[in-house]
Protein backbone atom coordinates (compact mmCIF):
# COMPACT_ATOMS: atom_id res chain seq x y z
CA UNK A 1 0.00 0.00 0.00
CA UNK A 2 0.86 3.50 -0.95
CA UNK A 3 2.05 5.63 2.29
CA UNK A 4 0.67 9.26 2.95
CA UNK A 5 1.15 11.34 5.97
CA UNK A 6 -0.32 13.57 8.97
CA UNK A 7 0.82 15.72 11.37
CA UNK A 8 1.14 14.78 14.63
CA UNK A 9 -0.32 16.07 18.02
CA UNK A 10 3.79 17.40 18.23
CA UNK A 11 3.69 18.48 14.80
CA UNK A 12 5.88 15.93 13.12
CA UNK A 13 4.75 14.06 10.15
CA UNK A 14 3.56 11.14 10.89
CA UNK A 15 3.83 7.88 8.02
CA UNK A 16 0.59 6.66 7.57
CA UNK A 17 -0.58 3.67 5.41
CA UNK A 18 -2.54 4.78 2.03
CA UNK A 19 -6.52 3.66 1.99
CA UNK A 20 -8.07 3.55 -1.52
CA UNK A 21 -11.79 3.50 0.09
CA UNK A 22 -12.94 3.31 -4.16
CA UNK A 23 -10.94 -0.14 -3.99
CA UNK A 24 -12.70 -1.07 -0.55
CA UNK A 25 -16.38 0.24 -1.90
CA UNK A 26 -16.23 -2.01 -5.22
CA UNK A 27 -14.96 -4.73 -3.48
CA UNK A 28 -18.05 -5.03 -0.91
CA UNK A 29 -20.49 -3.20 -2.59
CA UNK A 30 -22.20 -4.76 -5.97
CA UNK A 31 -25.35 -2.58 -5.99
CA UNK A 32 -23.23 0.95 -5.33
CA UNK A 33 -25.91 2.50 -7.86
CA UNK A 34 -28.78 1.91 -6.26
CA UNK A 35 -27.23 3.40 -3.36
CA UNK A 36 -25.94 6.50 -5.60
CA UNK A 37 -29.88 7.06 -6.62
CA UNK A 38 -31.68 6.97 -3.50
CA UNK A 39 -29.04 8.88 -1.75
CA UNK A 40 -28.40 11.95 -4.58
CA UNK A 41 -32.49 11.65 -4.71
CA UNK A 42 -32.72 12.76 -0.67
CA UNK A 43 -29.93 15.06 -1.69
CA UNK A 44 -31.76 17.08 -4.14
CA UNK A 45 -34.97 17.04 -2.16
CA UNK A 46 -33.85 17.69 1.78
CA UNK A 47 -37.29 18.96 2.07
CA UNK A 48 -38.68 15.33 2.11
CA UNK A 49 -36.35 14.47 4.50
CA UNK A 50 -37.72 13.52 8.22
CA UNK A 51 -36.47 16.48 10.23
CA UNK A 52 -34.53 15.33 13.55
CA UNK A 53 -34.55 18.89 15.38
CA UNK A 54 -38.30 19.45 16.13
CA UNK A 55 -40.75 16.53 16.91
CA UNK A 56 -43.58 15.45 14.09
CA UNK A 57 -46.66 14.46 15.59
CA UNK A 58 -47.24 10.90 14.35
CA UNK A 59 -49.47 11.96 11.81
CA UNK A 60 -46.93 14.00 10.17
CA UNK A 61 -44.38 11.20 10.53
CA UNK A 62 -45.94 8.86 8.79
CA UNK A 63 -47.58 11.09 6.13
CA UNK A 64 -42.98 12.20 5.98
CA UNK A 65 -42.79 8.34 5.23
CA UNK A 66 -45.65 7.86 2.50
CA UNK A 67 -44.49 11.17 0.47
CA UNK A 68 -40.93 9.23 0.90
CA UNK A 69 -42.00 6.13 -0.64
CA UNK A 70 -44.08 7.75 -2.87
CA UNK A 71 -40.52 10.30 -4.04
CA UNK A 72 -38.83 7.23 -4.95
CA UNK A 73 -41.52 5.89 -6.81
CA UNK A 74 -41.03 9.00 -9.55
CA UNK A 75 -37.14 7.73 -10.08
CA UNK A 76 -38.27 4.36 -10.40
CA UNK A 77 -37.02 2.83 -7.39
CA UNK A 78 -39.87 0.44 -7.05
CA UNK A 79 -39.75 -1.73 -3.86
CA UNK A 80 -42.60 -3.95 -4.86
CA UNK A 81 -41.20 -4.15 -8.19
CA UNK A 82 -37.75 -5.36 -6.77
CA UNK A 83 -39.26 -7.57 -3.92
CA UNK A 84 -40.56 -9.90 -7.29
CA UNK A 85 -37.75 -9.59 -10.02
CA UNK A 86 -34.67 -9.12 -8.02
CA UNK A 87 -34.88 -9.52 -3.92
CA UNK A 88 -31.24 -8.83 -3.85
CA UNK A 89 -31.53 -5.46 -5.20
CA UNK A 90 -34.79 -5.30 -2.97
CA UNK A 91 -32.47 -6.10 0.44
CA UNK A 92 -30.20 -3.63 -0.64
CA UNK A 93 -32.57 -1.14 -0.40
CA UNK A 94 -34.03 -2.11 2.78
CA UNK A 95 -30.11 -0.94 4.00
CA UNK A 96 -30.32 2.25 2.10
CA UNK A 97 -33.20 3.30 3.34
CA UNK A 98 -32.71 2.60 6.98
CA UNK A 99 -30.13 6.00 6.67
CA UNK A 100 -33.09 8.12 5.89
CA UNK A 101 -35.39 7.05 7.96
CA UNK A 102 -36.08 3.41 9.99
CA UNK A 103 -39.43 4.10 9.65
CA UNK A 104 -39.38 3.87 5.91
CA UNK A 105 -37.46 1.02 6.18
CA UNK A 106 -40.27 -0.95 8.18
CA UNK A 107 -43.11 0.63 6.30
CA UNK A 108 -42.17 -0.78 2.95
CA UNK A 109 -41.14 -4.15 4.68
CA UNK A 110 -44.56 -4.37 6.08
CA UNK A 111 -46.12 -3.48 3.28
CA UNK A 112 -43.96 -4.51 0.47
CA UNK A 113 -42.45 -7.86 1.01
CA UNK A 114 -44.69 -9.10 4.33
CA UNK A 115 -48.00 -8.04 2.76
CA UNK A 116 -47.59 -7.52 -0.87
CA UNK A 117 -45.13 -10.33 -1.68
CA UNK A 118 -47.52 -13.19 -0.67
CA UNK A 119 -49.63 -12.14 -3.22
CA UNK A 120 -47.26 -12.51 -6.28
CA UNK A 121 -49.33 -15.76 -7.49
CA UNK A 122 -53.42 -15.08 -7.68
CA UNK A 123 -55.29 -18.43 -6.53
CA UNK A 124 -58.98 -18.72 -7.19
CA UNK A 125 -60.47 -21.73 -6.29
CA UNK A 126 -63.93 -21.79 -3.96
CA UNK A 127 -66.12 -24.31 -1.26
CA UNK A 128 -66.29 -24.93 2.74
CA UNK A 129 -63.65 -27.13 5.03
CA UNK A 130 -64.62 -28.73 8.30
CA UNK A 131 -61.45 -30.32 9.06
CA UNK A 132 -58.35 -28.46 10.80
CA UNK A 133 -55.32 -28.40 8.87
CA UNK A 134 -53.07 -26.36 10.58
CA UNK A 135 -52.36 -22.46 10.09
CA UNK A 136 -52.99 -21.12 6.72
CA UNK A 137 -53.03 -17.41 5.39
CA UNK A 138 -55.59 -15.99 4.09
CA UNK A 139 -56.99 -12.34 2.88
CA UNK A 140 -59.25 -10.88 5.32
CA UNK A 141 -60.96 -7.44 3.49
CA UNK A 142 -60.75 -4.83 6.63
CA UNK A 143 -62.85 -1.88 4.84
CA UNK A 144 -65.59 -1.36 1.89
CA UNK A 145 -64.95 0.74 -1.08
CA UNK A 146 -65.85 3.77 1.10
CA UNK A 147 -62.88 3.00 3.55
CA UNK A 148 -65.65 1.98 6.09
CA UNK A 149 -64.63 -0.70 8.41
CA UNK A 150 -66.84 -3.96 7.39
CA UNK A 151 -68.86 -5.47 10.12
CA UNK A 152 -66.96 -7.63 12.66
CA UNK A 153 -63.78 -5.65 12.54
CA UNK A 154 -62.27 -3.35 14.79
CA UNK A 155 -58.87 -1.72 14.89
CA UNK A 156 -57.02 0.17 17.28
CA UNK A 157 -54.27 2.27 16.63
CA UNK A 158 -50.99 1.83 18.91
CA UNK A 159 -50.51 5.30 19.31
CA UNK A 160 -47.21 6.86 20.05
CA UNK A 161 -43.90 4.38 20.34
CA UNK A 162 -40.66 4.79 21.36
CA UNK A 163 -39.74 5.51 17.88
CA UNK A 164 -40.55 4.44 14.43
CA UNK A 165 -43.48 7.15 14.46
CA UNK A 166 -43.59 7.29 10.85
CA UNK A 167 -44.85 3.72 10.76
CA UNK A 168 -49.26 3.22 11.50
CA UNK A 169 -48.77 0.10 13.35
CA UNK A 170 -52.28 -1.08 15.13
CA UNK A 171 -53.81 -3.78 16.79
CA UNK A 172 -56.81 -5.46 14.58
CA UNK A 173 -59.74 -7.79 16.00
CA UNK A 174 -62.34 -9.68 14.35
CA UNK A 175 -65.75 -10.73 15.70
CA UNK A 176 -67.14 -13.67 13.27
CA UNK A 177 -65.82 -13.19 9.91
CA UNK A 178 -66.27 -15.22 7.57
CA UNK A 179 -64.71 -15.34 4.43
CA UNK A 180 -64.69 -16.61 0.84
CA UNK A 181 -62.89 -19.67 0.14
CA UNK A 182 -61.24 -17.84 -2.87
CA UNK A 183 -59.27 -15.71 0.04
CA UNK A 184 -57.11 -18.24 0.83
CA UNK A 185 -53.67 -18.14 -0.16
CA UNK A 186 -53.32 -21.51 -1.62
CA UNK A 187 -49.77 -22.35 -2.59
CA UNK A 188 -49.37 -25.28 0.08
CA UNK A 189 -53.23 -26.17 0.61
CA UNK A 190 -56.29 -25.39 -1.10
CA UNK A 191 -59.89 -26.34 -1.34
CA UNK A 192 -62.42 -27.37 -4.12
CA UNK A 193 -65.76 -25.96 -5.05
CA UNK A 194 -66.87 -29.82 -2.96
CA UNK A 195 -64.82 -28.64 0.32
CA UNK A 196 -62.38 -30.99 -0.36
CA UNK A 197 -58.59 -30.59 1.20
CA UNK A 198 -55.44 -30.68 -1.26
CA UNK A 199 -51.59 -29.82 -0.22
CA UNK A 200 -48.63 -30.51 -2.61
CA UNK A 201 -46.90 -31.00 0.96
CA UNK A 202 -47.39 -34.42 2.73
CA UNK A 203 -47.43 -33.60 6.32
CA UNK A 204 -48.98 -30.80 8.23
CA UNK A 205 -45.60 -30.18 10.15
CA UNK A 206 -44.18 -29.47 6.49
CA UNK A 207 -47.13 -27.63 5.76
CA UNK A 208 -46.80 -25.04 8.81
CA UNK A 209 -42.25 -25.15 8.39
CA UNK A 210 -43.17 -23.65 4.72
CA UNK A 211 -46.19 -21.17 6.02
CA UNK A 212 -44.00 -19.88 8.51
CA UNK A 213 -41.00 -19.86 6.00
CA UNK A 214 -42.71 -17.12 3.95
CA UNK A 215 -41.95 -14.98 7.51
CA UNK A 216 -38.38 -15.49 7.17
CA UNK A 217 -38.14 -13.04 4.74
CA UNK A 218 -38.62 -10.21 6.61
CA UNK A 219 -35.74 -11.12 9.14
CA UNK A 220 -33.65 -10.87 5.93
CA UNK A 221 -35.08 -7.59 5.63
CA UNK A 222 -34.35 -6.47 9.04
CA UNK A 223 -31.08 -7.92 8.93
CA UNK A 224 -30.14 -5.39 6.02
CA UNK A 225 -31.88 -2.84 7.77
CA UNK A 226 -29.78 -3.39 10.61
CA UNK A 227 -26.35 -3.57 9.00
CA UNK A 228 -27.40 -0.49 6.97
CA UNK A 229 -27.89 1.66 10.73
CA UNK A 230 -24.72 0.16 12.19
CA UNK A 231 -23.12 1.54 9.09
CA UNK A 232 -24.16 4.97 9.57
CA UNK A 233 -23.54 4.83 13.51
CA UNK A 234 -19.87 4.13 12.46
CA UNK A 235 -19.95 6.68 9.68
CA UNK A 236 -21.23 9.08 12.29
CA UNK A 237 -19.07 8.62 15.03
CA UNK A 238 -15.78 7.55 13.54
CA UNK A 239 -15.74 10.76 11.25
CA UNK A 240 -16.85 12.58 14.30
CA UNK A 241 -13.93 11.29 16.53
CA UNK A 242 -11.25 12.05 14.13
CA UNK A 243 -12.25 15.63 13.83
CA UNK A 244 -13.08 16.38 17.48
CA UNK A 245 -9.80 17.22 19.41
CA UNK A 246 -9.51 17.09 22.63
CA UNK A 247 -7.04 17.63 25.51
CA UNK A 248 -3.16 16.61 24.70
CA UNK A 249 0.93 16.42 25.47
CA UNK A 250 1.65 19.56 27.35
CA UNK A 251 2.37 22.54 25.48
CA UNK A 252 1.48 20.42 22.37
CA UNK A 253 -1.53 20.73 19.80
CA UNK A 254 -4.80 18.81 21.67
CA UNK A 255 -5.42 15.07 20.11
CA UNK A 256 -8.08 14.11 18.16
CA UNK A 257 -10.20 11.61 20.05
CA UNK A 258 -9.81 8.96 17.79
CA UNK A 259 -6.30 8.76 18.62
CA UNK A 260 -6.76 7.76 21.86
CA UNK A 261 -6.41 3.96 22.50
CA UNK A 262 -9.30 3.54 24.40
CA UNK A 263 -11.50 5.23 21.60
CA UNK A 264 -9.74 3.00 19.15
CA UNK A 265 -10.58 0.23 21.32
CA UNK A 266 -14.39 1.20 21.88
CA UNK A 267 -14.94 1.73 17.72
CA UNK A 268 -12.70 -0.03 15.87
CA UNK A 269 -13.93 -3.52 16.76
CA UNK A 270 -17.17 -2.34 16.13
CA UNK A 271 -16.20 -1.74 12.54
CA UNK A 272 -14.48 -4.77 12.07
CA UNK A 273 -17.58 -6.10 13.10
CA UNK A 274 -19.38 -4.22 10.92
CA UNK A 275 -18.00 -5.73 7.67
CA UNK A 276 -18.07 -9.41 9.55
CA UNK A 277 -22.54 -8.28 9.66
CA UNK A 278 -22.52 -6.73 5.73
CA UNK A 279 -20.97 -10.43 4.85
CA UNK A 280 -22.78 -12.82 6.89
CA UNK A 281 -26.00 -10.64 5.44
CA UNK A 282 -24.64 -11.43 2.01
CA UNK A 283 -24.50 -14.61 2.22
CA UNK A 284 -28.21 -14.81 3.94
CA UNK A 285 -29.54 -12.98 1.25
CA UNK A 286 -28.04 -15.59 -1.10
CA UNK A 287 -29.51 -18.16 0.38
CA UNK A 288 -32.98 -17.16 0.95
CA UNK A 289 -32.95 -16.11 -2.68
CA UNK A 290 -31.76 -19.43 -3.44
CA UNK A 291 -34.27 -20.79 -1.19
CA UNK A 292 -37.36 -18.96 -3.12
CA UNK A 293 -35.92 -20.00 -6.78
CA UNK A 294 -35.74 -23.99 -5.69
CA UNK A 295 -38.28 -24.46 -3.11
CA UNK A 296 -35.74 -26.75 -1.45
CA UNK A 297 -37.88 -28.03 1.80
CA UNK A 298 -34.05 -28.28 3.48
CA UNK A 299 -32.80 -25.40 2.53
CA UNK A 300 -36.38 -23.59 3.92
CA UNK A 301 -35.06 -25.14 7.75
CA UNK A 302 -31.86 -24.06 7.18
CA UNK A 303 -32.47 -20.46 5.95
CA UNK A 304 -35.03 -20.22 9.19
CA UNK A 305 -31.95 -21.24 11.16
CA UNK A 306 -30.02 -18.27 9.58
CA UNK A 307 -32.03 -15.91 9.49
CA UNK A 308 -33.22 -15.85 13.26
CA UNK A 309 -29.60 -16.49 14.42
CA UNK A 310 -28.55 -13.76 12.50
CA UNK A 311 -31.27 -11.12 13.14
CA UNK A 312 -30.75 -11.74 16.96
CA UNK A 313 -26.70 -11.29 16.42
CA UNK A 314 -27.21 -8.40 14.24
CA UNK A 315 -29.52 -6.27 16.15
CA UNK A 316 -28.44 -7.33 19.37
CA UNK A 317 -25.40 -5.96 18.15
CA UNK A 318 -26.51 -2.88 16.68
CA UNK A 319 -28.14 -2.24 19.81
CA UNK A 320 -25.33 -1.52 21.95
CA UNK A 321 -23.24 -0.04 19.25
CA UNK A 322 -25.21 2.16 18.72
CA UNK A 323 -24.90 3.40 22.34
CA UNK A 324 -21.26 2.85 22.28
CA UNK A 325 -21.03 5.55 19.46
CA UNK A 326 -23.11 8.20 21.31
CA UNK A 327 -21.17 7.67 24.34
CA UNK A 328 -17.70 8.17 21.97
CA UNK A 329 -19.15 11.69 20.51
CA UNK A 330 -19.77 12.92 24.39
CA UNK A 331 -22.12 15.18 24.86
CA UNK A 332 -22.72 16.40 21.01
CA UNK A 333 -23.61 13.12 20.48
CA UNK A 334 -26.76 13.63 22.55
CA UNK A 335 -27.66 16.58 20.19
CA UNK A 336 -30.77 15.28 18.28
CA UNK A 337 -29.37 16.54 15.16
CA UNK A 338 -26.43 14.15 15.35
CA UNK A 339 -28.82 11.15 14.79
CA UNK A 340 -27.72 8.36 16.95
CA UNK A 341 -30.53 8.91 19.64
CA UNK A 342 -33.39 9.04 17.16
CA UNK A 343 -31.90 5.76 15.64
CA UNK A 344 -31.28 3.72 19.09
CA UNK A 345 -35.19 4.87 19.79
CA UNK A 346 -36.14 3.20 16.16
CA UNK A 347 -33.50 0.62 16.03
CA UNK A 348 -34.45 -0.86 19.46
CA UNK A 349 -37.50 -2.64 18.67
CA UNK A 350 -35.75 -4.44 15.69
CA UNK A 351 -34.28 -6.81 18.52
CA UNK A 352 -38.25 -7.89 19.27
CA UNK A 353 -40.14 -7.74 16.19
CA UNK A 354 -39.94 -10.69 13.38
CA UNK A 355 -39.46 -12.71 16.50
CA UNK A 356 -37.90 -11.89 20.02
CA UNK A 357 -34.48 -12.23 20.37
CA UNK A 358 -34.26 -14.57 23.29
CA UNK A 359 -36.16 -16.75 21.59
CA UNK A 360 -34.83 -16.90 18.07
CA UNK A 361 -32.19 -18.06 19.57
CA UNK A 362 -33.73 -20.69 21.63
CA UNK A 363 -34.97 -21.59 18.15
CA UNK A 364 -31.21 -21.91 16.40
CA UNK A 365 -30.51 -23.98 19.31
CA UNK A 366 -33.36 -26.34 19.13
CA UNK A 367 -32.39 -26.64 15.28
CA UNK A 368 -28.75 -27.04 15.72
CA UNK A 369 -29.69 -30.26 18.32
CA UNK A 370 -32.29 -31.85 16.17
CA UNK A 371 -29.42 -31.88 13.15
CA UNK A 372 -27.07 -33.00 16.15
CA UNK A 373 -29.34 -35.51 17.72
CA UNK A 374 -29.93 -36.71 13.82
CA UNK A 375 -26.24 -37.37 13.53
CA UNK A 376 -25.98 -39.49 16.88
CA UNK A 377 -29.94 -41.47 16.94
CA UNK A 378 -29.73 -43.95 19.08
CA UNK A 379 -25.56 -44.44 18.93
CA UNK A 380 -24.13 -44.75 22.63
CA UNK A 381 -22.38 -41.41 24.28
CA UNK A 382 -18.97 -42.90 23.59
CA UNK A 383 -19.53 -42.10 19.77
CA UNK A 384 -20.23 -38.57 20.39
CA UNK A 385 -17.29 -38.40 22.57
CA UNK A 386 -15.50 -39.98 19.79
CA UNK A 387 -16.60 -37.59 17.40
CA UNK A 388 -15.85 -34.78 19.77
CA UNK A 389 -12.19 -35.78 19.91
CA UNK A 390 -11.80 -36.16 16.04
CA UNK A 391 -13.62 -32.85 15.58
CA UNK A 392 -10.94 -31.33 18.25
CA UNK A 393 -8.20 -33.34 16.20
CA UNK A 394 -8.67 -32.30 12.23
CA UNK A 395 -10.05 -28.66 13.63
CA UNK A 396 -7.36 -27.69 15.65
CA UNK A 397 -4.19 -29.64 14.88
CA UNK A 398 -2.36 -26.00 15.53
CA UNK A 399 -4.09 -24.78 19.03
CA UNK A 400 -2.18 -21.91 20.34
CA UNK A 401 -2.81 -23.46 23.67
CA UNK A 402 -1.66 -26.45 23.13
CA UNK A 403 1.90 -25.14 20.93
CA UNK A 404 2.15 -21.66 22.49
CA UNK A 405 2.01 -20.91 18.62
CA UNK A 406 1.42 -17.12 18.75
CA UNK A 407 2.38 -16.10 15.60
CA UNK A 408 0.10 -13.47 14.43
CA UNK A 409 -0.58 -14.95 10.96
CA UNK A 410 -1.03 -17.79 12.52
CA UNK A 411 -4.04 -16.50 15.26
CA UNK A 412 -5.43 -14.47 12.05
CA UNK A 413 -5.69 -17.40 9.44
CA UNK A 414 -9.21 -17.60 8.96
CA UNK A 415 -9.19 -21.08 8.48
CA UNK A 416 -7.85 -21.46 12.22
CA UNK A 417 -10.68 -19.01 13.62
CA UNK A 418 -13.35 -21.14 11.69
CA UNK A 419 -12.24 -24.59 12.99
CA UNK A 420 -11.82 -23.49 16.72
CA UNK A 421 -15.57 -21.84 16.26
CA UNK A 422 -16.83 -25.33 14.78
CA UNK A 423 -15.20 -26.78 17.43
CA UNK A 424 -16.56 -25.18 20.25
CA UNK A 425 -20.05 -25.02 18.61
CA UNK A 426 -19.93 -29.03 18.50
CA UNK A 427 -19.06 -28.69 22.18
CA UNK A 428 -21.38 -26.55 23.58
CA UNK A 429 -24.30 -28.85 21.52
CA UNK A 430 -22.69 -32.13 23.09
CA UNK A 431 -22.68 -30.80 27.08
CA UNK A 432 -26.52 -29.13 26.30
CA UNK A 433 -27.68 -32.42 24.87
CA UNK A 434 -25.88 -34.01 28.13
CA UNK A 435 -27.59 -32.18 30.78
CA UNK A 436 -31.08 -32.64 28.65
CA UNK A 437 -30.35 -36.05 28.75
CA UNK A 438 -29.64 -35.56 32.66
CA UNK A 439 -32.60 -33.38 33.65
CA UNK A 440 -35.58 -34.52 31.16
CA UNK A 441 -36.86 -38.06 33.24
CA UNK A 442 -37.06 -36.14 36.01
CA UNK A 443 -38.10 -32.92 35.44
CA UNK A 444 -39.64 -33.74 31.90
CA UNK A 445 -38.72 -31.24 28.29
CA UNK A 446 -40.08 -28.16 29.00
CA UNK A 447 -38.64 -27.83 32.60
CA UNK A 448 -35.60 -29.31 31.40
CA UNK A 449 -35.39 -26.74 28.32
CA UNK A 450 -36.29 -23.81 31.04
CA UNK A 451 -33.30 -24.95 33.35
C1 LIG B 1 -43.65 -1.58 16.48
C2 LIG B 1 -44.12 -3.00 16.36
C3 LIG B 1 -44.51 -3.48 15.13
C4 LIG B 1 -44.96 -4.79 14.99
N1 LIG B 1 -45.37 -5.23 13.77
C5 LIG B 1 -45.92 -6.45 13.64
C6 LIG B 1 -46.45 -6.90 12.41
O1 LIG B 1 -46.43 -6.18 11.42
N2 LIG B 1 -47.00 -8.13 12.34
C7 LIG B 1 -47.04 -8.95 13.42
O2 LIG B 1 -47.55 -10.06 13.33
N3 LIG B 1 -46.51 -8.57 14.60
C8 LIG B 1 -45.97 -7.34 14.75
N4 LIG B 1 -45.46 -6.95 15.96
C9 LIG B 1 -45.51 -7.88 17.10
C10 LIG B 1 -44.13 -8.48 17.40
O3 LIG B 1 -43.80 -9.44 16.42
C11 LIG B 1 -44.13 -9.06 18.81
O4 LIG B 1 -44.17 -7.98 19.70
C12 LIG B 1 -42.87 -9.91 19.07
O5 LIG B 1 -42.89 -11.10 18.31
C13 LIG B 1 -42.71 -10.30 20.55
O6 LIG B 1 -43.86 -10.89 21.02
P1 LIG B 1 -44.57 -10.31 22.33
O7 LIG B 1 -44.68 -8.83 22.21
O8 LIG B 1 -45.82 -11.09 22.50
O9 LIG B 1 -43.54 -10.59 23.47
P2 LIG B 1 -43.57 -11.83 24.56
O10 LIG B 1 -43.60 -13.11 23.81
O11 LIG B 1 -44.68 -11.57 25.54
O12 LIG B 1 -42.18 -11.62 25.23
C14 LIG B 1 -41.96 -10.85 26.43
C15 LIG B 1 -40.64 -11.28 27.07
O13 LIG B 1 -40.74 -12.65 27.47
C16 LIG B 1 -39.64 -13.39 26.98
N5 LIG B 1 -40.09 -14.73 26.56
C17 LIG B 1 -41.20 -15.05 25.83
N6 LIG B 1 -41.25 -16.36 25.61
C18 LIG B 1 -40.15 -16.91 26.18
C19 LIG B 1 -39.62 -18.24 26.27
N7 LIG B 1 -40.23 -19.27 25.70
N8 LIG B 1 -38.46 -18.41 26.93
C20 LIG B 1 -37.82 -17.36 27.49
N9 LIG B 1 -38.26 -16.09 27.43
C21 LIG B 1 -39.41 -15.86 26.78
C22 LIG B 1 -39.12 -12.62 25.77
O14 LIG B 1 -37.71 -12.83 25.61
C23 LIG B 1 -39.44 -11.18 26.12
O15 LIG B 1 -38.35 -10.59 26.79
C24 LIG B 1 -45.00 -5.63 16.12
C25 LIG B 1 -44.58 -5.14 17.37
C26 LIG B 1 -44.16 -3.85 17.49
C27 LIG B 1 -43.75 -3.35 18.84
Amino acid sequence: MAQTSRTSAKGAAKSLPFFDWHVMETYIDDQREMKQLMYDLFKSHPEMLTPVEEGLTKEEHRERVRQQLRLMLTVGINPMQMFSRDMKKYFYLAECMALIDLSLTVKAGVQFSLWGGRLKVPDPHGGRAMVDHGVHAFIVPLRDDAGQLLPGVEIHDCGYKVGLNGVDNGAIRFTHVRIPRVNLLDRFGSVDKSGRYSSPLTSQGRRFAATLGELTGGRVGLCSGSVGTLKGALCIAIRYCAQRQQFGPPDAQEVAVLDYQSTQQRLIPMLATCYGLHFAKQLLVDRYCEMKRTKDHKLVEEVHALSAGLKAYTTRFTQNALSVCREACGGHGYAAVNRLGALRSDHDIFQTFEGDNTVLLQQVSGLLLKEYRSQFQGAPLSSTFAFLRQLAASSLPNNPLVTHETDVRHLRDPSFLASALEYRTARMLFTLSLRLRKHTPRVGSFEAWNK
